[in-house]
């Protein structure tokens, strides 16, 4: 079996892959997969490492809700620093 056909993530095979290291455009923004894998699950992924370089389609959906969710929670965040900092201000 290829590993390259193995989903990274859930180990499923299957022929509906993306590569971790194809960028994606995301609300505007060029992101690598493997950067969301960092920074939501603090998932280090090397090249050649000798794993599947590739996650489902059902993976990579997960991982780009987590993404968005990720960001709007700190965008939240930001607002409510702003709005503390405009308090203190005042
Ligand atoms: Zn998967």
């Amino acid at each position: 079996m290829e590993s390259n056909k193995i989903c990274r993530s859930c180990l499923r095979n299957t022929e509906n892959l993306r590569n971790i290291f194809s960028t994606e455009e995301i609300l505007g923004q060029h992101v690598q997969l493997s950067e969301i894998l960092a920074s939501c699950f603090s998932v280090l992924i090397t090249k050649n490492d000798g794993y599947s370089e590739n996650i489902c389609l059902k993976c990579f959906q997960l991982a780009k809700l987590s993404y968005l969710f990720r960001k709007l929670l700190k965008a939240l965040q930001q607002r409510k620093t702003c709005r503390e900092h405009y308090d203190i201000l005042r």
